[in-house]
């Protein structure tokens, strides 16, 4: 006989979201929790009745006290259950995962793994564990990897921990970084994508190491840049600027406010043997150098904004629209007749609709019109889980201008 979990009852009438499978369950939602779970711990919520809802992590530093794992009262979390998750995910990437390939294997909520996250690069995986659940099954995660490179999962040497969320805090989790399994990843990693090649530094980059979430993005870029002149803002390591030169753009400007960031485009930019001279870096602010750029009279056929996160919180809505307002302003008056805009949030609380509204205004003020010729997202490797839509947090934009 397995021990039976702890407990956590909640209030009359705050099962809905449960009861729609939304995983979150807030703080103030809770009426009572029975035997004191230790952080991390599996407990079964119950209705306001005592009807079991299913089984969950208790996190009882976070306003989100428990993160369900699953919605069957009837079906125990234990490492079987991790393992036949983790297989499920890993199966359902199977199409992105070449030679020397790069996606996410495991997206957290999405996959029914609250906290996790597990990313490829060529031969290494490299993990996050964000909440106080992912922390408590982290060992029997790392075991169900080993286990699988047997099988769905070929060809892996070594699983690296990148463990230094902003989210481990709210959950009294400490930075954790360092080697989980097998081998030690080089300083950079190589991979590829669509054709192209990356270094990518799992140690110290972002994220992971990079923004898998821009792959599809970044193709078609590369489909509508033939002869064009184009503007890379937020470069980081130059994806969206090799992926250009890769279509057929004449020369890239990459701007980032890094140095790092753009010594690794630059490195980036040797391993694909495109000529020095059609890239050129600006280290600078985006906001600035946007401005400097009219003053000089520069223009571009083809401009990419992809900033960071620019929404923190529900109150800084108003602070973060009006700086994503500006960089489109400006953006918009840097483009050629005929020119295109592919314009990005990854700022989950920032609506699709108010973000299309922001950029249309931000045009209107430019005095271009122009057309949205598509909607853009996250990667598929990055997938939505229908009862979550927090999940899809990255929205874009292909504008063309008149
Ligand atoms: N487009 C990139 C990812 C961009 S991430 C890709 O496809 O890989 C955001 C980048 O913006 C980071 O490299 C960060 O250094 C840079 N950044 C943040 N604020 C900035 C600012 N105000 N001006 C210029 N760069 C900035």
């Amino acid at each position: 006989m397995t021990q039976s979990p702890a407990t956590v009852r909640l209030k009359p009438g705050r099962d809905k979201s449960l009861r729609r499978r939304h995983p979150w369950v807030f703080s103030g939602a809770v009426a009572q929790v029975a035997g004191s779970p230790a952080p991390g711990a599996t407990v079964m919520v119950l209705d306001a009745n005592g009807e079991p809802l299913g089984h969950g992590a208790y996190s009882p530093q976070s306003q989100i006290v428990v993160r369900m794992w699953n919605f069957e009262p009837a079906e125990p979390i234990d490492a079987s259950w991790f393992r036949t998750r983790l297989e499920q995910a890993v199966q359902w990437r199977s199409a992105y995962q070449g030679v020397r390939g790069a996606c996410r294997l495991v997206n957290s909520e999405s996959d029914s793994l609250p906290g996790v996250i597990i990313d490829r690069y060529a031969d290494f995986l490299v993990c996050q564990f964000g909440t106080a659940g992912a922390e408590f099954w982290r060992a029997v995660i790392v075991e169900s990897l080993s286990e699988l490179s047997a099988s769905v999962l070929p060809g892996i040497t070594g699983v690296y921990e990148r463990s230094d969320l902003d989210i481990r805090p709210k959950e009294g989790l400490a930075p954790r970084l360092g080697v989980l399994a097998g081998s030690e990843p080089p300083p950079l990693i190589e991979i590829e994508e669509s054709g192209l090649r990356f270094a990518v530094d799992v140690y110290g980059g972002h994220k992971t190491g990079f923004y898998l979430d821009q792959r599809v993005n970044r193709a078609l870029v590369s489909q509508h840049a033939r002869g064009a002149e184009v503007l890379n803002c937020f470069a980081y390591s130059g994806g969206f600027g090799l992926a250009a030169l890769q279509g057929g753009a004449t020369r890239v400007v990459n701007v980032d406010s890094s140095a790092p960031a753009l010594e690794l485009s630059q490195h980036n930019a040797g391993l694909n043997s495109f000529k020095e001279d059609q890239i050129e870096m600006v280290e600078g602010n985006v906001f600035q150098v946007l401005r400097q750029f009219q003053h000089e009279g520069r223009q571009f056929d083809l401009i990419v904004l992809d900033p960071p996160k620019f929404v923190e919180s529900r109150e800084r809505l108003n602070r973060a629209t009006r700086g994503y307002k500006d960089i489109n302003l400006h953006a918009f008056r840097l483009l050629r007749p005929g020119g295109q805009l592919f314009t990005f949030s990854c700022s989950g609380l920032l609506e699709p609709a108010l973000f299309q509204k922001i950029v249309a205004d931000a045009a209107l003020d430019a005095g271009r019109s122009g057309q949205i010729l598509a909607h853009l997202e996250q990667a598929p490797d990055h997938p939505v889980l229908l009862s979550f839509p927090e999940g899809n947090y990255l929205k874009g934009l292909h504008c063309r201008v008149e």
